[in-house]
């Protein structure tokens, strides 16, 4: 029998015919999984449980897809004769195969679809995935009543137990899946000739490749673009890069003069064309001489779980775990560090709140990279802890984002590529400094394990480790901040 197409699948097909071609053909490309991937599978699944606990009694299909016909055989009997929920139930019908979240039987025998996102919102990708699950249903007999789309409610604030009933919201999207449906029939019949077919489809790389999910194979499509390519260009349109492509241009450089660039993106395309650095040391000195000394060095990590973790937050809110200052008395001066980070098992934002109340004084500039970002969180901890409203916000209004002279043009190298986060302005200006090596090297990994604490799942020593990579990690860039900052005083002079 040929093999059929699963919800997975379906999905991959419907965002690039070669990533379903891939997946089935060349599973020796797959990458590891990311940090930042793995969060989202973690939350997917802490979602997927609590919304089982809103539809209490129901029965788990637990065999996993390496034993597809045990699950198959044992939904069938269960929708027989079986609780009213029944969850992960696996249904197969023509081509397709899929797994449903939550099916609820109704008193007349009709059943309802609910399946579950860690959204909070609902979003186009999603009525399709409810669309072939339904397709599947009503081919294998079940009659549909209601589909639903159960999301987590932005707006739910913790207090105790997280109470599954009011964590989550639901939609009815019974209509637009009965809309999707002929199209489910068609796509299903494309797929199948897609994955039967020995040869990969053609697909140019595009705004696809990350939308609406970022695609596993970008490491196989990607390579071998130019050093420097369209693609690198920031803030281009998809429609622009798109039109450069077909006009045969892919690297930077060759990107005519009459092609409308805007005046960034020209000046970018000048320091890539010359090889020579853009060094404006009026516009850097004029950014310097705003400071004021002392200067403390701001960097938070942050967690941002779905189901909010301590009483008083919300899905998804960025929750600062950690901060690192360091403390520059003088310009060149040596800086000395302060730091806090939570213990994992309270609420770590009284805490690094009085650590910023003692370890910044009333006078001096905070200096962030991208500070946008810490200014939101600090002004977001004043809101939620009263007692720090008189002073919080006005450490956010001291804040100069060290960003400013890159993303401004002030200070552009060719190595930046139009770039300008630390983790590509620092290895080029500070070539001793780097982040590679770390055990904990990025923004998503410090979350990963430090969630990794939260829920209990390391051992007293991996605790300690853990705790430690942290701090060299946040330590790290507070300090790359000082020396990108002295750079910044020698290309003044
Ligand atoms: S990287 Fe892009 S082109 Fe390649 S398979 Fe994925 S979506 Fe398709």
């Amino acid at each position: 029998m040929a093999k059929r197409i699963s919800k997975t699948q379906y999905m991959m097909g419907l965002q690039c015919p070669k990533r379903l071609w891939l997946y089935n053909h060349r599973q020796d490309l797959l990458p590891t999984v990311t940090a930042a991937r793995q969060r989202l599978l973690d939350e997917g699944l802490a979602v997927d449980e609590l919304s089982r606990r809103a539809h209490p009694g129901g029965e788990l299909v637990e065999y996993d897809n390496r034993m597809l016909h045990l699950a198959l055989k044992r939904t069938a009997a269960l929708v027989k004769e079986g609780p009213r929920f029944i969850y992960e139930g696996a249904f197969a019908a023509g081509a397709a195969l899929v797994r449903c979240d939550i099916l609820e039987r109704n008193f007349d025998g009709t059943w309802d679809l609910i399946e579950v996102k860690s959204s909070t919102a609902v979003h186009e990708e999603h009525l399709s995935d409810a669309a072939v699950q339904r397709y599947v249903l009503e081919g294998g007999g079940l009659k549909i009543n209601k589909c639903w789309l159960m999301f987590l409610d932005a707006s739910y604030i913790r207090q105790g137990p997280v109470d599954p009933l009011k964590l989550f919201r639901r939609e009815d999207i019974t209509a637009r899946t009965a809309e999707l449906s002929p199209e489910v029939e068609q796509d299903l019949r494309k797929f199948m000739r897609t994955v039967a077919s020995p040869d990969v489809p053609e697909a140019p790389i595009g705004r696809q490749c990350s939308d609406p999910y970022d695609c596993e194979f970008r490491g196989h499509c990607w390579k071998g673009l130019p050093d420097s390519s369209i693609f690198d260009i920031p803030r281009l349109s998809w429609e622009k890069k798109n039109t450069l492509r077909l006009m045969g241009v892919m690297k930077f450089a060759d990107v005519p003069d009459n092609f409308e660039l805007n005046e960034a993106q020209r000046l970018y395309q000048r320091v890539e064309r010359t090889g020579r650095p853009v060094v404006i040391a009026p516009a850097i000195k004029a950014f310097l001489s705003a400071l004021e000394y002392p200067l403390y060095y701001v960097d938070f990590e942050t967690l941002m779980p779905g189901i909010p973790l301590y009483n008083g937050s919300r899905p998804y809110q960025q929750l600062p775990f950690q901060v690192s200052i360091h403390v520059q008395a003088s310009p060149g001066a040596e800086p000395e560090q302060l730091e806090y980070l939570g213990d994992s098992y309270e609420d770590p934002r009284p805490g690094l709140i009085e650590a910023l109340r003692r370890g910044i004084g009333p006078k001096g500039s905070l200096v962030a990279y991208n500070a946008g970002f810490e200014a939101a969180r600090m002004r977001e901890m004043a809101e939620d802890f009263p007692a720090s409203r008189t002073w919080l916000p006005g450490f956010a209004d001291r804040l100069v984002d060290l960003m400013i002279p890159f993303r401004q043009q002030f200070y552009v190298l060719p190595q930046f590529k139009g770039r300008c986060s630390i983790k590509v302005v620092l290895p080029e200006l500070v070539p001793e400094m780097t982040y590679e090596g770390l055990a904990i090297g990025n923004g998503a990994d410090a979350q990963l394990a430090y969630a990794a604490m939260v829920r209990g799942k390391l051992n007293p020593d991996e605790v300690k480790k853990t705790r430690q990579d942290l701090k060299v990690y946040c330590g790290q860039d507070t300090l790359a901040m000082v020396k990108i900052m002295a750079k910044l005083y020698e290309a003044a002079a």
